[in-house]
């Protein structure tokens, strides 16, 4: 892997306000990156630092190892795309195209033409050339977007939110795609969105950032299976938490958890070192389970009473109380053919491994 963007000792202020605080980060050649957080944690302002439309007020940029403080945004080796795909509407699909290359005078009109198909090809719109931008769907305006900004093959793409306009079905039509398109031109891509989701189908790494920070950068499934503290957790999917106590570290965590009891949980289990003391233990919900009649497990069980339910078709997320726990304690069961699906009040027998927790300081 070689390092393409490298970001050091990067602060950004707007007046007073400090919205990118040291940011340390190396992005690859060819990576699918993704900054991902809550609205304001600061990922649009990280992207255009990148892409130049933003000066940092401290730190360094390096984009395939220059220095890019004193290179203005049309001369970075970056394109940006844009949720609102500031498509102009009277134009036609090439000639929206065609507008990436409006700096390169010396590209005659064949040569235009052929890079235009090629770039509508790859989005999936070969043969639209000619239609008027304005009769396209969402889906398709976005796909002219990204051709414009292909078209002059940028060691760069950064995408800030480009699919938050679509809705469902067209959004991960198009996630797909993107990814199809990213493996296809080996460029680095860098997007920026708040839903997890996302960033966990597309990227091959993820940077998690919280009010200007980066709270953990990752690999999806390191990400979901062991994240490193509880904001990260609960802003990827669900994550059940209880209160814990670490009785001692050596070659295993020895740690006394409420409802649960003592166990012994491997060091991995702790994505950060913990010490003796109060400690926070999260499981996901799908790592649990209900043992109904007539199934088996050879998994530890503990006794519950369902609280609530929440039927989704696929599958039945259910709140149960357990003694000596203080919050109800949600789990995700697939609703497998002869599973009844269980009732408020009911009893439930509830499956658990501690190699499905994670302890968190
Ligand atoms: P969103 O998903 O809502 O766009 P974000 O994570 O992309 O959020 P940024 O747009 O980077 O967040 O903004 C980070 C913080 O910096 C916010 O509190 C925002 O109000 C502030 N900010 C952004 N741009 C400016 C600006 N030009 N002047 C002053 N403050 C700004």
């Amino acid at each position: 892997m070689t390092a393409l963007i490298t970001l050091t000792g990067v602060n950004k202020y707007y007046a007073d306000y400090h919205a990118l605080r040291d940011i340390n980060l190396t992005i690859n050649a060819g990576e699918f990156f993704s900054l991902l957080g809550p609205s304001g944690c600061g990922k649009t302002t990280l992207l255009r630092t990148i892409a130049g439309f933003e000066q940092v007020t401290d730190g360094v940029v390096m984009i395939g190892g220059a220095d890019m403080a004193a290179v203005p945004a049309n001369l970075r080796p970056t394109n940006m795309v844009f949720q609102s795909y500031a498509i102009f509407p009277h134009l036609s699909v090439a000639e929206n195209v065609a507008f990436g290359l409006r700096k390169s005078k010396d590209i005659d009109k064949q040569t235009k033409a052929e890079m235009v198909e090629e770039a509508l090809t790859m989005v999936g719109l070969a043969g639209y050339g000619k239609r008027a931008a304005h009769a396209l769907s969402g889906g398709q305006r976005q796909r002219v977007a990204l051709a414009r900004a292909l078209i002059l093959k940028p060691k760069v793409l950064l995408l800030d939110e480009p699919l938050s306009a679509l809705d469902k079905k067209m959004r991960e039509q198009m996630q797909v795609e993107l990814i199809r398109l990213q493996r296809q031109v080996g460029i680095t891509f860098i997007l920026v969105t708040h839903d997890q989701e996302e960033a966990l189908v597309m990227s091959d790494r993820i940077a998690v950032m919280f009010e200007g920070e980066i709270g953990q950068l990752a690999d999806p499934e390191t990400l979901y299976r062991r994240p490193n503290s509880r904001r990260v957790a609960s802003f990827i999917g669900k994550m059940n938490f209880l209160e814990a106590e670490v009785n001692a570290v050596s070659d295993v965590i020895a740690i006394d958890v409420e409802g649960l009891g003592p166990l012994q949980v491997s060091l991995e289990q702790a994505p950060e070192p913990v010490k003796q003391g109060p400690a926070v233990v999260g499981i996901r919900p799908e790592t649990l389970g209900i043992l109904f009649e007539g199934e088996t497990t050879d998994r530890k069980l503990i006794d519950g009473v369902v609280d609530e339910v929440v039927y989704y078709g696929d599958m039945t997320y259910y709140d149960i109380r357990i003694k000596g726990i203080s919050q109800a304690i949600n789990i995700a069961m697939k609703n497998l053919i002869g599973r009844p699906v269980l009732e408020v009040g009911e009893a439930a027998q509830v499956i658990w491994d501690e190699r499905a927790l994670v302890v968190l300081n």
